[in-house]
């Protein structure tokens, strides 16, 4: 179940991570939509990175914040779980005051990288001081996956 929570009352390790999904907000490209999305993912080696939505004019290419982010962690550690993404959106000139959760196909992404774990973390920032929390278990149900061809992804 969702639960809504104070920013401070994260642990550090979560406060960092929201704190990251903000910066990255900043650097984003949507000038189509003008929704502004940032992320920040933690692997499970400790690693943090950011991704935030990058607009293209065919929109086909457009990337999302958080396949960014996982991707971003792919690069610079090797394939890899995740424990926990924080997300924030919002349009340009707007501070955060809804629930941002993945798209459908972000969630996919996000599940690859979950090594089975339906219990990884999914927070998005609400206010700017509370966050929405729930798993990607919740929010990806029956998902398909990497284990259902076989595969194990990362270690
Ligand atoms: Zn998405």
């Amino acid at each position: 179940m969702t639960k809504k929570k104070k920013i401070c009352e994260l642990s550090i390790e979560d406060q960092c991570l929201v704190r990251q999904a903000l910066e990255a907000r900043q650097n984003a490209q949507p000038p189509y939509s003008n929704f502004y999305v940032g992320a920040a993912v933690l692997g499970s080696d400790g690693g943090v990175s950011k991704g935030c939505n990058v607009e293209r004019a065919n929109y086909t290419s457009t990337s999302h914040a958080e396949q960014v982010a996982i991707d971003s962690l792919i690069a610079s550690n090797g394939p890899v779980g995740i424990c926990a993404i924080a997300i924030v959106g919002a349009p340009r000139d707007k501070e955060p005051n809804a629930a941002v959760w993945p798209c459908g196909h972000c969630r996919g992404i996000i599940w690859e990288n979950c090594l089975g774990n339906k219990n990884v973390r999914i927070l998005t920032v609400v206010s700017k001081d509370e966050v929405e929390i729930s798993t990607i278990g919740e929010l990806y149900p029956n998902a398909f996956g990497p284990e259902d061809l076989g595969i194990k992804i990362g270690a």
